[in-house]
């Protein structure tokens, strides 16, 4: 398991500056869920973990070891993205093993990691179906999986839900929640939405323009917005 932490984080696209040197400390095992509206820069600081994404300033650590020049595979995170596209010539065994074939790993690791991660997101009975043939939240728990077979001491989330209706979005959402406390993984969770944020976190990292504006326990952020902005995304209704 890994903590991350990241010091003095810095991107920049050309002349645009999107984050502007955030400094946190995520906690071994920590959910940690970032928070913001559309354009703030979440995406950006995931995939900079991840090492998806150039880092224009500042450093990236897993486990206590930097990060800057890690290759994405060697980093120990795995990302669930918020387009999920599965292969729909491919069933969902296959789908699930194919970044650890990729990766070289032998036949019957794959089986039993696929097999594991199957029984984990109750996946087993499905494990041969097309992806056609699954709900919404059957081919997002299927991506879900993706990621658990890679065993990652990270998992980052991209808005996961943002694909499925509400009734679907409430299940998955406790359904994450569960898998956490099953792993016991680093879970880094990016959503524009204040009730996941408020039911999901162990602290939320309000961002705002590239910049870190609140950090804190979903009730602290609830009671104690730093400023309006944090009141207005995440505090007590007035
Ligand atoms: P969020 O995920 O919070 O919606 P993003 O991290 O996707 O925000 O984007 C943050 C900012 O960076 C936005 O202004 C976006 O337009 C810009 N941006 C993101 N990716 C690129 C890119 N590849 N090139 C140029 N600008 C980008
Ligand atoms: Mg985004």
């Amino acid at each position: 398991m890994s903590g991350v932490s990241l010091r003095d984080l810095r991107k920049s696209y050309g002349a645009l500056d999107v984050i502007h040197g955030a400094s946190l400390d995520i906690k071994e095992g920590e959910f940690v869920v970032f928070v913001g509206p559309s354009g703030c820069g979440k995406s950006t600081m995931l995939r900079m973990i991840a090492g998806l994404e150039e880092i224009s300033g500042g450093t990236v650590s897993i486990g206590g070891k930097e990060m800057n020049a890690v290759p994405a595979r060697d980093r120990g995170v795995a990302m669930v993205f918020q387009n999920y596209a599965l292969y729909p010539h491919m069933s969902v065994r296959e789908n699930m093993g194919f970044g650890l074939k990729n990766m070289g790993f032998a036949k019957k690791d794959i089986a039993e990691r696929v097999n594991n991660a199957a029984e984990i997101l109750q996946l087993t009975p499905y494990l041969d179906r097309k992806p056609k043939a699954l709900s919404g939240g059957q081919r997002q728990r299927v991506a879900i999986g993706r990621a658990i077979v890679r065993e990652p001491d990270v998992f980052l989330f991209d808005e996961p839900l943002s694909n499925l209706d509400a009734a679907l979005r409430v299940q998955t959402r406790t359904e994450i929640s569960q898998l956490h406390a099953r792993l016991g993984a680093t879970m880094i969770y990016v959503t524009h939405d204040q009730t996941e944020a408020l039911t999901m976190a162990d602290r939320i990292v309000v961002l705002r323009d590239g910049v870190i504006e609140q950090v804190g326990a979903p009730l602290d952020l609830y009671d104690r917005p730093a400023n309006l902005f944090v009141a207005g995304f995440i505090g007590a209704p007035k």
